[in-house]
């Protein structure tokens, strides 16, 4: 897995950027799990249950963030309070229906196989990500008012049209008691920058949504949206290691 990881970076930004940053990766690395085995824990990941004194650090080309990664599941800030969501507010497990996930999160599935009355489909355009049906969200192949329940978090930012994937989103949708459940990188800026190609120092991203804009582009779409922040305590944000952020729940408009 490191070895892709150090290629894919030698591809997109040459040998010398990939080998420092795969020095700074190991580096931060060894602290933390120095740290982790000599420190008492006051971490916790509720995805898979590791417990530590920090997570791992997440490192890019341009941009390094601490304290961030589980080191069991990778989970991160917001996978973390999506899973609390999904578990005690949303109440995954009591769901019927069908549900198409896109991009499926490694550290939720836990949750989503412990939905027995939900039939899951998990999507993705890549091949190589364990998914059941290969598909670009601008052109789902899924019949239209067929899915009770869209997953969607953090893909729009990398679409290359995102109010046709939007679009695709409200067709499939089941009903007005069906819903998207979705979220994207929010810059604070009201509104969305547009960088006109895939922006590989920024993960590939298309564009910088602001948060007032992202709304209004899924109310365009044909949804009545309602903006949801996690109901979590202090502690709990910092035992869990979360940066609560808004998401999106849509509902089609009749
Ligand atoms: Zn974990």
């Amino acid at each position: 897995m490191i070895i892709s990881w150090f290629r894919q970076n030698q591809r997109e930004f040459g040998t010398t950027l990939a080998a420092w940053l795969l020095w700074r990766v190991a580096w931060r690395r060894a602290r933390v799990l120095a740290a982790n085995r000599l420190l008492p824990a006051n971490r916790e990941c509720p995805c898979c249950g590791w417990t530590g004194r920090r997570f791992l650090d997440y490192i890019e080309v341009g941009y390094t963030a601490r304290n961030i990664a589980c080191p069991r599941c990778d989970s991160h800030s917001r996978h973390r309070a999506l899973f609390l969501w999904l578990k005690d507010t949303y109440k995954l497990s009591e769901k019927k229906g069908t549900a198409l996930i896109v991009a499926p999160e490694r550290s939720l599935a836990p949750l989503w196989s412990a939905a027995p009355n939900l039939r899951i489909y998990k999507t993705d355009f890549e091949p190589n990500r364990g998914v059941d049906v290969l598909a670009d969200v601008m052109h789902l192949p899924f019949a239209s008012n067929t899915i009770d329940l869209v997953w969607c978090h953090h893909v729009l930012e990398q679409v290359e049209d995102d109010s046709l994937a939007m679009r695709e989103f409200c067709r499939v949708l089941n009903s007005s008691a069906a819903e998207l459940v979705i979220s994207a990188g929010l810059s604070g800026q009201p509104g969305t920058r547009e960088f006109g190609f895939s922006n590989k120092k920024l993960s590939g991203n298309r564009r910088a949504y602001g948060e007032a804009d992202f709304e209004a582009r899924l109310a365009a779409a044909g949804f009545e949206v309602t903006a949801v922040t996690h109901d979590l305590s202090v502690d709990d944000c910092r035992k869990y290691g979360i940066n609560p952020e808004t998401f999106f729940r849509c509902r089609k408009r009749d």
